[in-house]
């Protein structure tokens, strides 16, 4: 009774898999399709100097208008496309969009327009040997200036192979590009690679803001970290504002960019535009 028991848990493991890996097929197979249907689309979210609050630039990210399933955040589907190696189309796409998108905005209105414009890079990216022919094509084509361009890469992915990473960067700053540091401070953060590879930005996790209200230790480690930043010369933005006290905190202690739900969410551009006209009037 036992054995037959056994095997009928197999089979509905079995069949559960093969569900799954359908599923799968399926879910990879509409990604494939979007990018060329046109179904994804760009929101950006702004990054504020302070004290003044005043839009300094924008982070592109990217969302999938799934005509099945709506609306979709880059977590429900950038693990897949990294998996399938879709990535490498959905970024170029963003980038395009995002230089462009910045440009046009740049044309319609110099004085409110921001300052510039920051895009993603998945880790396989940096592997991709045409990156820099890449987005120097999207800097010509849509006419947007280098120093209007961030690109956003995480710790680990600065880790991987100091060498190669470095040359890859050096490579893009001549085009005048900047590099910023996404997610600082989550991964395997070493003082050596912000000596070893060449960064212009750092951007401190969310994480290290969630809970620093009434944490002096946090606050002390985002103190210094800030600090340090800016003794190298860097500019820091700090992510994941939420609240009026985490941004007067910040302020307090030396923080002149941030980003966060309190200070922004992410939109597509349109609804930006209006806000920051208004914003500008008010
Ligand atoms: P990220 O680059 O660190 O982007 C910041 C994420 O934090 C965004 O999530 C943003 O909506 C969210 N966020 C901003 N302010 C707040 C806040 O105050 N509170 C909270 N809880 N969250 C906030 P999103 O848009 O879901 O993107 C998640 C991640 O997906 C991004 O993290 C980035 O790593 C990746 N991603 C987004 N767009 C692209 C893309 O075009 N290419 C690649 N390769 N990755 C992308
Ligand atoms: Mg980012
Ligand atoms: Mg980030
Ligand atoms: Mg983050």
């Amino acid at each position: 009774a036992a054995k037959a028991r056994g095997k009928g848990c197999f089979q509905i493991f079995e069949n559960r898999m093969h569900e799954l890996l359908l599923d799968k097929l399926d879910a990879e197979g509409r990604l494939r399709d979007a990018v060329h249907r046109g179904e994804l689309r760009l929101h950006l979210q702004p990054v504020v100097a302070l004290p003044g609050r005043a839009v300094g630039g924008v982070e592109a990210l990217v969302r999938w208008q799934d005509p099945e399933r709506g609306l979709q955040q880059p977590g429900a589907f950038i693990p897949l496309a990294e998996e399938t190696g879709l990535i490498a189309e959905i970024d170029r796409w963003v980038l395009f969009e995002a230089c462009m998108t910045v440009r046009r905005w740049q044309e319609l209105d110099p004085a409110a327009a921001p300052a510039w414009v920051s895009v993603n890079l998945s880790a396989v990216e940096l592997e991709v040997p045409d990156l820099t022919d890449r987005v120097a094509y999207a800097l010509s084509t849509t006419g947007l200036s280098p120093q209007c361009l961030v690109l956003e890469l995480t710790e680990t992915v600065l880790m991987r192979d100091v060498a190669v990473t470095s040359a890859r960067l050096e490579e893009l700053r001549e085009l005048g590009v900047k590099i910023a540091i996404d997610d600082f401070g989550t991964g395997y953060s070493s003082l050596g690679y912000l000596r070893d590879i060449p960064v212009d930005v750092l951007k401190v996790d969310r994480s290290f803001i969630t809970d620093i209200v009434g944490n002096p230790r946090q606050q002390e480690l985002v103190s210094a970290v800030i600090q340090l930043g800016h003794t190298l010369g860097l500019k820091v933005v700090v992510e994941g504002i939420e609240t009026e006290d985490q941004l007067t905190l910040l302020t307090a202690i030396g923080c002149r960019y941030a980003q966060g739900y309190y200070l922004g969410r992410p939109e597509p551009v349109a609804a930006l535009i209006e806000r920051t006209t208004t914003g500008s009037e008010t």
